[in-house]
């Protein structure tokens, strides 16, 4: 009988992440210091993360082990499937060979514990006892929440007001794990309470609440902050996801033509790619495609220069493909898709060409994640929907060419959280939105003055 699923056990559970620093053919533009404009280094992070994660931050060993009890936390849902999706191939009648990487099955319904658990387990070990951290709909809260859980540490998670008023569901989980959960802007540090002086019914945003996570960290001795996302170690750690996929696609027989995966930050896309990279640096033919939002364009818009992390201009400068750190994001329903940069990592290989990327307006998306949650019975999340838009539409194409393809994408969450979304959509309420170019040209004009004069 043919497989549908392709299943390891928990003994094939990645020993090491896998590193791509070790193997890029240009070397990553370093972080620099918005005043000095010259590299920053491990000392300037100490305050906010452990030693061990700024110095994987910086590592280029190939090869970064997993410790042991991030194995162990691992094991309670990993490995995760590769399925063919057989029914999705019928409905398309294509001679694509479809796969998709399902990471939906982890406790937070999410790839983001892959990483939360090993953040939560370093910060751990060096005597950490809070973390500290931001979240928009709720999907990295929920699972910095799990993840603390499980080590003893206590979280702390600020919460976008309007999300924390209009989506209860995440915030219960993050509650129901034991996290503090407070809206944001809170009257718990100096950023929120400036906010609120002057704005009392402020539904907030993620810069606040970035603010105000990091200054929570910054104060207090015992606690630390995490980010899900953008920073190389959080793409590391996601690269259990490609590790055990190369070696499911083994199992199936076939090695992927293309691998596509949603890009909010990068670290899904990154963390089913980049250990299939090797090959691609040794000439090999398999293309990668990251998909975004059409109106949220960093890859495909944006312009590859030095900005500020975080909308409030107060984080390091990080060299990626940028709509600019004053970008407001349009309310789209794919929340996890909003951030206006990308991983560093990520855009030096998509400005190499290394990777492609591509946008899509969210009506398109949607039609895609209702084909498969029909055929394939899985309810994507809204950002891994935009990689289902993609995978069919590289299958539409084999058809009509009649050439035969190998397709792996990521299915990095599953949407039982965003049925609203769906609701809209299914009544013809949803709008497409392409993000003006005359804002993208104004952002570029104000990030002139943050570039380091001389190449680094
Ligand atoms: C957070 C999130 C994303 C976006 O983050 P990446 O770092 O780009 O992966 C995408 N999908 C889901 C389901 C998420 O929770």
């Amino acid at each position: 009988m043919a497989s549908t699923k392709f299943l390891l056990t928990e003994a094939d559970i990645p020993r090491s992440w896998y590193n791509v620093a070790a193997d890029l053919p240009v070397p990553l533009p370093p972080v620099i210091h918005p005043g000095t404009k010259q590299p920053i280094g491990p000392s300037d992070l100490a305050p906010l993360f452990p030693m061990a994660l700024i110095m994987q931050e910086v590592s280029a060993e190939r090869e970064v082990e997993i410790p042991e009890p991030v194995r162990e936390v691992y094991k309670l849902w990993r490995p995760t499937p590769l399925y063919r999706a057989r029914r999705l191939e019928q409905a398309l009648d294509t001679p694509a060979h479809i796969y998709y990487k399902y990471e939906g099955g982890s406790p937070a319904g999410s790839h983001k514990p892959n990483t939360a658990v090993a953040q939560a387990f370093y910060n751990k070990q060096e005597g950490v006892r809070r973390l500290t951290t931001e979240t928009g709909a709720g999907q990295w809260g929920s699972a910095l929440a799990f993840a603390c859980r499980l080590f003893g540490l206590d979280c702390t998670v600020y919460m976008v007001r309007v999300s924390y008023d209009q989506k209860p569901y995440r915030k219960l989980m993050m509650q129901t794990w034991g996290a503090d959960v407070l809206p944001s802007p809170s009257e718990a540090t100096e950023a929120g309470r400036a906010v609120r002086a002057k704005a009392p019914e402020s539904p907030g945003s993620l810069g606040i609440a970035i603010s105000e996570a990091v200054e929570d960290a910054a104060k207090h001795d015992d606690a630390k902050y995490a980010l899900g996302s953008v920073l190389n170690h959080v793409l590391l750690h996601q690269t259990v996801i490609g590790l055990e996929a190369r070696r499911q696609m083994e199992m199936a027989g076939e090695a992927p033509d293309v691998v596509i995966g949603c890009v909010g930050g990068g670290s899904n896309f990154s963390g089913l790619a980049f250990p299939f990279l090797p090959e691609k640096f040794k000439g090999g033919a398999t293309r990668f495609v990251a998909v975004e939002p059409e109106a949220c364009p960093s890859l495909t818009r944006g312009q590859y220069l030095y900005d500020f992390g975080d909308t409030a201009a107060t984080t390091p400068l990080l060299k990626m493909y940028t709509l600019g750190h004053t970008f407001v994001p349009p309310g789209i329903h794919a929340g996890g898709l909003r951030y206006h940069g990308d991983a560093p990592l990520l855009c030096l290989l998509v400005h190499h060409k290394v990777i492609e990327a591509v946008a899509y307006p969210q009506r398109a998306v949607f039609d895609a994640a209702l084909q498969f949650a029909r055929t394939e019975g899985i309810i994507p999340a809204p950002e891994a929907a935009h990689a289902v838009r993609k995978a069919i539409d590289e299958a539409a194409e084999a058809r009509l060419s009649g050439r035969p393809k190998v397709i792996l994408f990521g299915l990095c969450g599953h949407g039982h959280f965003d049925l609203s979304a769906y609701e809209a959509h299914l009544a013809g309420r949803l709008e497409d939105f392409a993000y003006p170019q005359e804002a993208v040209e104004r952002a570029m004009r104000e990030l002139a003055p943050l570039q380091p004069p001389a190449p680094i």
